[in-house]
């Protein structure tokens, strides 16, 4: 019988691991044809998130759950690449613990995959438009802007990779893996699933906006050095200005009768200029801080203790 991982990061999620067990179960024993590892990441939760998996989800006939517990929160992303790293199935999917990635969808993926598909992806249906999707659809719109890999808008961390995928997965060793842009990289036939998102089942989203806008800069940076020549293409355009500018004023100089030396377009000048300096500095500087974080090669995740249930 092939086996399946699916691999699930859980922050504080005491209230929804058990009941995503229990849907994940039915859907197996429906299923009956595949066995299921069901692996939770504990990304360092304060709450019963482990107590919970250790002692609610017991080996059901076609699942087995196991339990990944971080030695504190490395982020959402590192947990994942944790439980893709530890999964053993021929074939693992990722998915949140909070039940709005449906469980029932993992036998459509079963089924493509079976069909030869050798990753297949979810893209979230906008229907109902709140601030948080008018913010994720930004950021697609953004990173597709600045960078060469295309990503699907309202694509997540919610897909299959085959055992062949992940294996290769494996040997993209770099610090702050942005999973949702590199897999598009892999290649491999890849397919799409649409769905609709369910509402959280219990709890608050674990996503500070500043953990959001620390992922945006981490996809564009990750997959893109285009940022780096805007500032080479905005440090251009201000010396055109400034270019356009020097002719004016000699032109004033010579021909005009009255020149008033200006105080505000000095200043006007200036500014721009320290504010376009700052900008480009800045960009130089997220990118400086990418390499030295990747010339440390610290560890993505430390585990304190494997459980099977
Ligand atoms: N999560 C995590 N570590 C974090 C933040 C979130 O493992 O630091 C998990 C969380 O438990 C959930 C998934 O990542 O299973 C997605 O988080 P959430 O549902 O809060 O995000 P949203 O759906 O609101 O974008
Ligand atoms: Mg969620």
């Amino acid at each position: 019988m092939k086996k399946v991982s699916i691999v699930v990061p859980a922050y504080n999620e005491s209230e929804n691991v058990q009941e995503l067990y229990l849907r994940l179960s039915a859907v197996f024993e429906k299923l009956g044809t595949h066995a299921c590892e069901l692996i939770f990441v504990d990304d360092g939760s304060s709450d019963k998130t482990f107590e919970t998996i250790q002692t609610k989800c017991p080996r059901t006939k076609f699942l087995e759950c196991v339990g990944i517990k971080l030695t504190r929160n490395f982020g959402h992303q590192n947990a994942l690449r944790a439980g893709i790293e530890f999964a053993t199935g021929d074939a693992v999917i990722t998915m949140d613990s909070d039940l709005q990635h449906p469980p029932e969808l993992v036998s459509e993926f079963i089924s493509k995959w079976e069909s030869g598909v050798k990753i297949v992806h979810t893209i979230r249906s906008y229907h109902q438009v709140n601030f948080k999707q008018l913010t994720s659809l930004f950021f697609y719109k953004m990173i597709n802007f600045l960078s060469p890999t295309f990503i699907y808008p309202g694509i997540a961390d919610f897909r299959l990779l085959d055992r062949d995928v992940v294996e290769n997965l494996k040997r993209f060793k770099e610090y702050d893996l942005f999973l949702r842009g590199i897999v598009q990289t892999l290649g491999y036939r890849q397919e799409y699933i649409k769905y609709e998102a369910a509402e959280r089942f219990k709890g608050e989203t674990k996503f500070t906006p500043l953990k959001m806008v620390k992922l945006a800069l981490t996809g564009v940076t990750s997959l893109s050095t285009i940022p780096l020549y805007f500032a080479i293409v905005t440090g251009f355009a201000v010396i055109l200005l400034g270019m356009l500018y020097l002719v004016y004023i000699l032109y004033a100089k010579f021909f005009l009768s009255s020149v008033i030396p200006g105080w505000s377009s000095v200043m006007s000048v200036v500014l721009l200029i320290g504010g376009v300096q700052m900008l480009i500095l800045g960009i130089i500087g997220i990118y400086i801080s990418r390499i030295f974080w990747e010339i440390k090669s610290r560890p993505a995740y430390l585990i304190e203790q494997v459980v099977r249930c």
